[in-house]
């Protein structure tokens, strides 16, 4: 049954668009709900708190308190995994990925809001793959602590030597131990996964080439589970993103020099890497497009009070008066929702006809959302003149996460060469189209006694 009106009367709903609204479930109503006031009371107004408790160096890798007492609070309120979709039986709390998007863009609000409902990247990803590809004793070991909430995990496939949008590059190295193959010795440099101070980080997914010599370069890589206090396993730094350090969580460079780990680490089998790589890329992908929406919003609503803010008057008028930007709000507001529809549009694909299915829309998501969204966004700092580049607003930070998942999870660019070469393979069928169209046309020359070289 669809929602009531009364229930779509919510300000939930107010971005939610019709097609998508006839499509809840009456859980999913309830969820998004609920998902919207934790939002607007728990996480939105505990901005600063936060930021207060990880500036004091002593403090800074810490899960910060008011994160740990909301990651309690949130998964007694049934708030917690929100993102694992149907297809994951018993563990998932049941939402479609359609359902899950509104959510998400609203805990996208705040940067750091899904983690409280342990929704947040590389988690997600890392939590879909490993319920997709553990084995059981796999999944009770290192699966089930993230999903309670006990423990953190990170993603590490990125090399600083190799081009690893390509992951066929990927060059650290597994090796067995030749006194004991019942262990695995790890040589290698990473770059990004998060930072290993992080005091609740349990372990790296780890993708790694246990095969050079295979003719087949889609089988010599390797999937495996590497504790954080593994013994050769060291980071070389904390990575700062446009000069923040995004602390707690973080981005490390690594070292692997003979880190060994048990055999029974290897996720799926070896040599099985890229299968699981390609299931890493379901809907995973595609939550930060979701949550930035949420972030952009917030971006625009702040320039909607600037525009309106009495105390600012250029040549006498309210900033939103002058018609440049009016009209740069107008474009603000269409992007966004424009943007809503392509995202949800790669949800609903994955629901209806799956994630392999739904490869072409995500990937319209990951090339349209990133950048268009660091575009709002930075008109919007503008907007506010030199207080909106100051840490006084959250514009800059929020600009930074824009900007930096045009390449988190594979560049832009990779997606437009993927989506370009797909669409030229359509070439030779079009052609055939328009040749169709000519022999009609002059078909049609003959019936009417037009001369076909007029207008060929
Ligand atoms: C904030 C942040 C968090 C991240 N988190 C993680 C993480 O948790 N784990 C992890 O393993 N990695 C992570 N990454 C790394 C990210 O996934 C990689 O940086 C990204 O996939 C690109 O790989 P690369 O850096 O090796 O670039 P390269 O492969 O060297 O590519 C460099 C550039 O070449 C161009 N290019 C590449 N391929 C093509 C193509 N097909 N067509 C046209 N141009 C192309 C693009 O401009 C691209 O940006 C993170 C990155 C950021 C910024």
């Amino acid at each position: 049954m669809p929602p009531s009106e009364s229930d779509l009367e919510h300000p939930a709903f107010a971005r939610i668009p019709p097609w998508v609204q006839q499509k809840l479930s009456a859980k999913a109503v309830e969820t998004i709900k609920k998902v919207h006031h934790w939002m607007e009371t728990e996480v939105i107004p505990a901005e600063p708190i936060l930021k207060a408790q990880i500036s004091q160096p002593e403090k800074r890798w810490k899960t910060p308190p008011i994160m740990k007492e909301l990651r309690e609070k949130a998964k007694k309120e049934g708030l917690f995994n929100l993102f694992l979709p149907k297809s994951f039986g018993d563990l998932s709390p049941g939402l479609t990925n359609l359902e899950y998007s509104c959510c998400a863009e609203i805990m996208g609000k705040v940067y750091w809001g899904a983690m409280t409902m342990n929704c947040h990247a590389p988690d997600t990803g890392n939590m879909e793959l490993m319920a997709k590809y553990c084995n059981e004793e796999q999944k009770e070991k290192w699966l089930m602590p993230v999903l309670r909430g006990e423990k953190f995990s990170a993603y590490s496939m990125t090399e600083p030597d190799r081009a690893t949008s390509d992951a066929t590059n990927i060059n650290c190295r597994i090796t067995r131990d030749p006194k004991d193959p019942n262990w695995l010795v790890i040589n290698g440099r990473k770059f990004y996964g998060n930072c290993i101070w992080g005091e609740d980080l349990g372990f790296y997914i780890l993708m790694a080439c246990s095969d050079p010599e295979n003719p087949n370069p889609w089988k010599r890589h390797t999937t495996v589970i590497v504790p954080k206090d593994t013994p050769g396993l060291k980071m070389v730094r904390n990575l700062t993103v446009m000069g923040y350090d995004w602390a707690p969580e973080g981005h490390g460079e690594y070292l692997y020099t003979n880190a060994r780990i048990p055999a029974e680490n290897i996720i799926l089998g070896e040599g099985r890497a890229f299968e699981i790589a390609q299931g890493r890329l379901g809907p995973g992908r595609i939550h930060h497009c979701m949550r930035l929406l949420g972030q952009t919003e917030r971006a625009y609503e702040l320039a909607l009070i600037r525009a309106t803010d009495q105390r600012k008057k250029p040549r006498g008028k309210l900033i939103g008066e002058f018609d440049s930007n009016i009209e740069r709000l107008a474009s603000m507001r269409l992007q966004l929702d424009s943007m809503r529809l392509v995202v949800m549009n790669a949800a609903d694909t994955m629901d209806l006809k799956g994630n392999k299915a739904g490869r072409y829309a995500i990937a319209q998501s990951k090339i349209l959302v990133p950048q268009a969204c660091a575009d709002i966004i930075d008109e919007c700092m503008q907007m506010h003149g030199g207080a909106g580049v100051t840490q006084l607003y959250p514009l800059p930070e929020m600009w930074t996460y824009a900007r930096f998942v045009r390449l988190a999870d594979g560049p832009d660019a990779a997606h437009r060469h993927q989506v370009g070469r797909d669409e030229l393979k359509k070439a030779g069928k079009v052609k055939e189209q328009h040749d169709a169209y000519q022999r009609r046309y002059k078909e049609l020359c003959q019936k009417w006694g037009v001369d076909e070289e007029t207008f060929l």
